[in-house]
């Protein structure tokens, strides 16, 4: 479905994004995934590698939260690549401390990974894309955009601002031909949620209609189709993938 397209995806080195990345290649494109160290950088590569030796794939680990490491990983890709078409902006840090407890440090780097970066990258990415006369950026958004949450209340709010950016940025940039829709995953299996208190997971579990989480893989399914072609029409959309869960 992404045949001889360039695709960058932030925080690709697991959970969603890693499935986001192996998705996209499956389907025909090149993709340069970012994470946050050159070790686990190296850890997905080797592991896509492995999987299948045909994979256009390259990774990188700028600092996604600077603008100006942003711009240099950006021009990279364009340089050894030649365009840049599809920017999932993915990375995403989560909290659950109590209003409290919540220091404003915490509060400051969930808005700046959630929220910044994801304006920092749609920003370059963008400027790519409408020199090459169109181009597809999403966003992972989540169930708590809708509902928000009962602790943590720094992870919501970045959320619902990224809920916020894609639909201003699908109207600011469709006259460039770019299209900018989200995906709200409901509770994924992923390390981020492994890493939250049992307490705050079961109940949500418990109570999904459609009796699981969702997989990683369920999620890249989305993102695939809102990449593609196929989605040509759907511009700043927030798609919700949750099991008909609620939290
Ligand atoms: P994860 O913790 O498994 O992966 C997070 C990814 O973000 C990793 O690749 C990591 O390298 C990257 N990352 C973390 N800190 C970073 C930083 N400072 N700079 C750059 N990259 C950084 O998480 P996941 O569950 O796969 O989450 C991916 C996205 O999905 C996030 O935006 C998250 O908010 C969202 N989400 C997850 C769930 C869920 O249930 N897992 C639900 C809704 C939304």
């Amino acid at each position: 479905m992404l045949p001889g397209k360039v695709a960058i995806v932030t925080g690709g080195t697991r959970g969603i994004g890693f499935a986001v990345v192996k998705k996209f290649l499956d389907n025909g494109a090149t993709v340069v995934f970012f994470g946050t160290r050159e070790e686990t950088v190296q850890a997905a590569l080797t592991k896509l590698n492995h999987e299948n030796p045909n994979y256009q794939v390259m990774g990188m680990y700028p600092d996604i939260t600077n603008i100006a490491a942003v711009e240099r990983a950006f021009a990279d890709v364009k340089n050894r690549f030649g365009k840049i078409d599809i920017v999932v902006n993915n990375a995403g840090i989560s909290s659950s401390e109590s209003l409290y407890n919540y220091d404003e440090d915490n509060f400051d780097s969930i808005m700046d990974l959630n929220v910044k970066a994801v304006f920092n990258c749609s920003k370059v990415g963008a400027k790519y894309m409408k020199e090459n006369g169109g181009g597809v950026i999403l966003n992972t958004s989540s169930m708590v955009s809708i509902y928000g949450q009962a602790a943590g209340c720094g992870y919501p709010a970045s959320k619902f601002a990224v809920n916020g950016l894609t639909k201003s940025l699908a109207r600011e940039l469709g006259r460039d031909h770019i299209r900018v829709n989200a995906v709200a995953p409901g509770v994924i299996h992923t390390d981020m949620v492994d890493s939250l208190p049992e307490e705050m997971i079961k109940p949500i579990i418990s109570s999904i209609p459609i009796g699981r989480m969702g997989e990683p893989e369920d999620i890249a399914n989305a993102f695939l189709f809102l990449a593609s072609d196929m989605a040509s029409f759907i511009t700043g959309a927030i798609l919700s993938v949750d099991g008909a869960g609620m939290c």
